[in-house]
């Protein structure tokens, strides 16, 4: 058995060495408890945050303890009378290959619904940030052109999608052409730009000849800059993420251009999905709709094998995924 933990606090971009992998007992349950084999986990650009101890809405992963989030694991063994081996069940679940859980913070997947993966994706926090940033804050009306960055990431390719159910021109900005090609030829976006080889300006331009009436942030930086040129009138931007600022040893002070929301009467608006929660089913239901309609498609870029989640992680930041990353760790 072997747990993942945090070696030190990274500055700047984490590295591998941010990563000790430990050799540990295999667990024993007692009454009540049940052994968990982790098959999926998610490795998400808020983890980053999470490395850091300051003060943030969730608390800082300790150093020298093990790293967690979502993940999907298998029941290997049962003393608890709500679970029996074989289960599969969704948590925040430490990064341990063969972990104990008394039956808290867990539940068990419907895989008639969807294949369990999916609960890590659009039928999990993937799906309801979009869901809720796109709806509460952006309020997109049919005809509107919206604009989102991280635009094939698991994030943004699902506001997208969402946008254009909505009825509205929907532009994406992302860091290659396969990206760009994969987001207009698969996903119906209206068109894409790659922010690393395309002047955002012009491209921007041409791309939103009505000008940007909702902007989903997920990254920040020069690509927000550009984006702020561009907007409408009564403008709606859910920031939802900073990517491109989270590995930043300080922060940058870029061009203020906060005039633009002044002069447009724009809204801008940070959102954390969990404090969406009471409403969560509902959401999932709409999304689990649109899926099994087809309208709504997810793609999922999965690495193998629990040595290289760190490997996974870091790809986050060098825009190795189209869709949600995920891990698989082992098979059911
Ligand atoms: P993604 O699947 O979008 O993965 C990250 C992507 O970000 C990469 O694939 C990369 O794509 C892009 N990226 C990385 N570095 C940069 C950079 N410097 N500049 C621009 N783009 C960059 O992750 P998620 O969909 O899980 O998350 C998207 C955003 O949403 C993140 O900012 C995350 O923190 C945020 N988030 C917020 C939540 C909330 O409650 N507010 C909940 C969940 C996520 P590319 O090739 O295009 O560069």
């Amino acid at each position: 058995n072997s747990e993942i933990r945090l070696s030190a606090r990274p500055i700047g971009m984490p590295t591998m060495e941010t990563f000790q992998f430990v050799d540990i007992d295999m667990p024993t349950p007692r009454d009540g408890q049940v052994v968990l084999k982790l098959l999926y986990l998610s490795v998400d650009p808020y983890m980053r945050g999470r490395m850091s101890d300051a003060k943030s809405y969730v608390a800082p992963f300790e150093v020298g303890k093990s790293f967690e989030g979502e993940a999907v694991a298998q029941v290997v063994e049962s003393r608890h009378d709500r679970y029996a081996v074989g289960d599969i069940v969704f948590g925040r679940l430490p990064w341990r290959r063969y972990g104990l859980s008394d039956g808290h913070g867990i539940r068990k997947l419907d895989l008639s619904i969807a294949p369990m993966t999916a609960y890590l994706s659009v039928l999990g926090t993937t799906g309801l940030t979009a869901y809720f940033g796109l709806f509460d804050i952006g309020q997109p009306k049919p005809g509107e052109t919206v604009v989102v960055s991280g635009a094939a990431g698991a994030v943004g390719m699902t506001v997208g999608q969402i946008a254009k159910l909505c009825g509205c021109r929907v532009v994406g900005i992302a860091g290659s052409d396969a990206k760009t090609e994969y987001l207009v030829q698969e996903l119906g976006f209206d068109a894409a730009i790659n922010y690393k080889t395309q002047n955002l300006h012009t491209a921007l331009k041409e791309a939103c000849p009505n000008g940007v009436d909702v902007y989903f942030d997920n990254v920040g930086g020069t690509v927000t800059d550009a984006v702020l040129l561009r907007i409408n009138d009564d403008a709606r931007i859910p920031v939802c993420g900073q990517i491109a600022l989270y590995n930043l040893a300080k922060p940058e002070m870029g061009p203020r251009l906060l005039s633009q929301l002044v002069v447009h009467r724009a809204l801008m608006k940070g959102f954390i999905v969990t404090d969406y929660q009471p409403r969560f089913p509902h959401a999932i239901r709409h999304l689990a709709s649109w899926v099994r309609a087809g309208q709504l498609k997810y793609k999922e870029t999965i690495v193998e094998g629990f040595e290289n989640v760190p490997d996974a992680f870091l790809g986050l930041f060098r825009g190795e995924n189209i869709g949600k990353q995920l891990v698989k760790v082992a098979d059911p």
